[in-house]
């Protein structure tokens, strides 16, 4: 199986916020394989089994992986075949992007509404001109004065990067409707 979504970083930031680090060492086994058994994760992996249950149980818990249940005729045990979701996982990462867009917006839009003022000993970070002056533009620290400071370049990274994100998202949802 192979899929964008798996190769991002963002995904396995999103699986390492669910089940952790070890999460992200079961979740690649699961989407290098059609489906695997917990058995067949924790040799890959060398977890416990038990670690790798209560990682799988998580990743369902949050929709990201399934599983298929079948009896084995000679012992009656269950045995469980798992195997995960791409359009789930794809969601997931979507989620998360737009999260981290709305927050670039939000930024871009405080550094893009405000005169900016600053310690120039790096004391604090920067506040709105209103604040500055309720401070007497004095550094509630050092007591240097604050300088206005010249946001440009991070309003145009800033800038940049919500417009990557907003095509990136763009570019998926227009995927999904293809799929
Ligand atoms: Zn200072």
């Amino acid at each position: 199986m192979s899929h964008a979504s798996f190769n991002s970083d963002l995904f396995r930031l999103v699986v390492e916020e669910i089940a952790g680090k070890e999460g992200v060492d079961v979740a690649m086994v699961l989407v290098n394989a059609d489906e695997t058994t917990d058995e067949e994760i924790a040799t890959k992996t060398d977890l416990k089994l038990n670690v790798v249950r209560r990682i799988l149980y998580k990743l369902h818990d949050n929709h990201l992986a399934s599983y298929r249940r079948i009896r084995d005729t000679n012992t009656g045990w269950f045995l469980y075949y798992w195997k995960i979701d791409p359009k789930k996982a794809l969601a997931l990462v979507n989620r998360k992007k737009r999260m981290v867009l709305n927050l670039l917006e939000q930024r871009l839009e405080h550094e893009s509404n405000n005169d900016l003022y600053s310690c120039p000993n790096g004391d604090s970070s920067p506040v709105p001109f209103e604040e500055a002056m309720t401070l007497s533009f004095r550094c509630p620290v050092c007591n240097s004065q604050l300088e206005y400071v010249d946001n440009s370049r991070a309003i145009q990274f800033l800038r940049k990067r919500v417009e990557e994100l907003r095509a990136d998202l763009r570019a998926s949802s227009s995927l999904r409707i293809a799929e």
